[in-house]
């Protein structure tokens, strides 16, 4: 069986050498010294000033959106996974969908300026499979209009953009560290601003408000991450760069064997470093795409719709129109990539796209 991802594991050994210091300190979570490392390593190694860990990813958009006090209109992407949506009408807020570019997946800035109203308070834009959003672009209409911006950018461990981390970009990034992405806590997500009043902001709000035992600083919610979790983290740093590396060679090797495969791929956007985090396929229709899912199950290889539906036919949604980012998640197939994905499974999985291709 080969599943579209696998999480990366680190020597059992080493995972159990921070177990025995969490047994030995019995202090499981609430701002442990392993949550304060982990936090302090990730700042070091992203050059990142200001950085809270969080418990996932969903709630790190939640405290993004209750930080910046956000609750209209916001407006989003139709492509991308469903908890950049979801987190939106759980805060209360309205997401306004407009269509991606064709060929980056990610939203067209093209587009925004149509749909600004009264009511628009901020821009949520999805970093795409680790490739950058026009950044540029969208800080000039969120300048023009005092929009705030957040960046969903759980895909980006290890994305760069013009030359600093993408976690650096927009009021508040968001990231994930779920077991399925390039780097992992297990469970996990983190929260990024240059602004040191937003993240203390949400470093209250990750803990349910509480500013002392008996004192509560405003309204908060459980966002914290554990000691085992913080563990995890601390224990794949130690390899991330020989992920990023393996990542990198996995793609490049598919980029040859599928050579003359007939597809479209995602074109990065200009002064991205991307991190080759997935590897996202769109075909010519969706019969072949379906066909070509179907073959590859057959020989229990299980790509991935990454991401189908569009978000903007969510049944909780206003229904629009968004026929580019409908018409590639009707198209698109991610394939296996992951860090002990093996030279022979690449070519096993090539093979069979290029041989269903000419049937
Ligand atoms: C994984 C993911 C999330 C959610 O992260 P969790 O840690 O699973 O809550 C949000 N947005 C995108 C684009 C994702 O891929």
């Amino acid at each position: 069986m080969i599943p579209v991802t696998k999480p990366f594991a680190p020597p059992i050994e080493e995972y159990q050498r921070y177990l025995e210091d969490i047994w030995s300190r019995k202090w499981f979570t609430n701002n442990g010294p392993l949550v304060n490392d982990f936090e302090l390593k990730i700042k070091q190694r992203l050059n990142q000033k200001h950085f809270l860990f969080v418990n996932n990813g969903t709630i790190a958009i939640q405290l993004a959106i209750k930080a910046l006090g956000i609750k209209k209109k916001v407006i989003t992407t139709p492509f991308s996974y469903v908890a950049t949506t979801s987190s939106l009408v759980w805060e209360g807020c309205k997401p306004v969908f407009v269509d991606i570019q064709k060929d980056t997946f990610n939203i067209d800035p093209a587009k925004i300026e149509e749909v600004i109203d009264q009511d628009a308070e901020a821009i949520l834009a999805t970093h795409c499979f680790g490739n950058a959003c026009d950044i540029d672009a969208i800080h000039a209409i969120a300048k023009k209009y005092n929009l705030k911006v957040i960046y969903d950018a759980a895909h980006c461990f290890g994305t760069s953009y013009q030359g600093k981390c993408i976690f650096g970009y927009g009021d508040i990034s968001t990231t994930s560290f779920h077991a399925t992405k390039i780097f992992h806590t297990i469970e996990g997500g983190g929260v990024f601003s240059q602004n040191p009043q937003l993240l203390r902001r949400m470093a209250y709000m990750r803990n349910f408000g509480h500013d002392g035992p008996e004192q509560f600083q405003g309204l908060g919610i459980n966002g914290k991450n554990s000691e085992f979790h913080a563990a995890m983290g601390l224990a794949n740093l130690k390899y991330i760069d020989e992920i990023l590396k393996e990542r990198k060679t996995q793609f490049e090797r598919y980029d040859s064997l599928l050579e003359k495969l007939r597809v479209e791929k995602q074109r990065i956007q200009k002064g991205t470093d991307y991190n080759y985090s997935y590897y996202p396929i769109v075909f010519e229709s969706e019969e072949v795409t379906m066909k070509m899912k179907l073959e590859l199950e057959k020989r229990e290889i299980f790509p991935r719709r990454y991401f189908y539906p569009s978000l903007s036919s969510l049944n909780y949604v206003e229904k629009t129109e968004t026929p580019i980012s409908d018409n590639i998640a009707s198209r698109i197939l991610c394939l296996p990539l992951f860090h002990d994905l093996s030279v022979q499974e690449q070519v096993l999985i090539s093979r069979v796209l290029l041989r269903e291709q000419n049937n």
